[in-house]
């Protein structure tokens, strides 16, 4: 952290931030310029709420050197992680298709969706048991029932499973029955919940919030792996904008900036960010080229009766053209998937 004092700033007041600093166990280091003093901070800024530093007699502005998030980053941590979901690996070298419908709906369509998202290149099931709707009369899900339908359906094929946890009684749920937990947009700085799935050994897929920046976002992946899960992906799933012609708008630019900023594999769902299916291959393709490190995609056995997300979802069909589409682009990169 760097204060920079107002032009002109006395000495009293440079001295008392100075004193301030010190007394609180941290080192300032002042330079005087001919308009301008500025003091560095340097130490263990937990000491020390530099916020209120505002406050002081001709403080013009404070100016963060390093960002509040450490284990996420990619300053401490330069290497690309790749986290290990079942038989696959998420990121460096790899691109991983998680795909299913958005809510289970019932014990035989997770079963024919686990084999035909498997036959096309996925290795990862999702579908929500636990649904948080935005109406309350819309479907809630199935519960804990959904998620012996997913392993079920994991059993059956092998592929590793992805579901939503929205409380301490649904993580309990899903730790016995999938592979990966996901936060969903709206639980992204439910700081409560960010830190029940950190103590959870399950990675976990993170979802951007609707209205979150970047630095929110990497700030809440730091709440999981602060208590001790290190295994976090993050999902770029589109966010609130002024335009209605989708149902969000994708943040592509997010997925070069995570790279740059963190070491955490990143994902990017076409489908929510969209809410249309015709939009969803186009996106995958752009996501690809940006540099991620795998898509989840909705799909459905029969998308005109699907309880919620029937409008984004892809067929078999769809799905299995889709697949084949993107892989000229998952090669241009060096990704390996199917
Ligand atoms: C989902 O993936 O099922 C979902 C609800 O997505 P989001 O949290 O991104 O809206
Ligand atoms: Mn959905």
């Amino acid at each position: 952290m760097v204060i920079v004092m107002k032009p002109g700033a006395s000495e009293a007041s440079i001295e008392k931030v100075a004193k301030f600093v010190n007394d609180s166990g941290l080192t300032p280091h002042i330079s005087r310029g001919t308009e301008v003093t500025i003091i560095g901070i340097v130490g263990d800024k937990s000491k020390l709420n530099c916020d209120n530093l505002q406050i002081f007699d001709d403080v013009d502005k404070l100016v963060p050197v390093t960002e509040s998030y450490k284990l996420a980053n990619r300053k401490f941590h330069p290497e690309p992680t790749g986290i290990k979901v079942k038989n696959t690996i998420i990121g460096p070298d790899t691109l991983t298709i998680m795909a299913g419908p958005c809510a289970v709906e019932n014990e035989d369509q997770m079963l024919l969706v686990a084999e035909a998202v498997k036959k096309a290149g996925a290795t990862i099931l999702r579908g929500g048991a636990y649904k948080p709707r935005t109406s309350p009369y819309s479907f809630q899900g199935l519960g804990e029932e959904g998620l012996k339908y997913m392993k079920e359906a994991s059993e059956a094929t092998g592929l590793a499973t992805i579901s939503e946890v929205i409380s301490l009684e649904s993580i309990d749920a899903a730790v016995k029955y999938v592979d990966m937990l996901q936060i969903g947009a709206r639980n992204m700085q439910n700081f409560y919940l960010l830190k029940e799935v950190g103590r959870t050994k399950l990675p976990v897929l993170l979802k951007r919030g609707l209205s979150s920046t970047i630095d929110e976002w990497l700030n809440a992946a730091e709440y999981i792996i602060s208590e001790g899960n290190p295994n976090v992906i993050l999902c770029e799933r589109g966010i609130r904008t002024f335009e209605t012609a989708t149902r969000n708008t994708l943040d592509i630019s997010a997925v070069p900036v995570l790279k740059s900023r963190t070491h955490l594999p990143v994902i990017v769902d076409p489908s929510h960010a969209t809410g249309v299916r015709g939009y969803v291959e186009p996106l995958a393709k752009s996501a690809i080229a940006a540099g991620a490190d795998g898509l989840m995609i909705e799909v459905h056995n029969c998308p005109e009766k699907a309880l919620s997300d029937g409008p984004q979802s892809l067929t078999f069909e769809q799905f299995e053209n889709l697949t084949s589409n993107i892989k000229p682009y998952a090669d241009l990169v060096g990704r390996s998937f199917r």
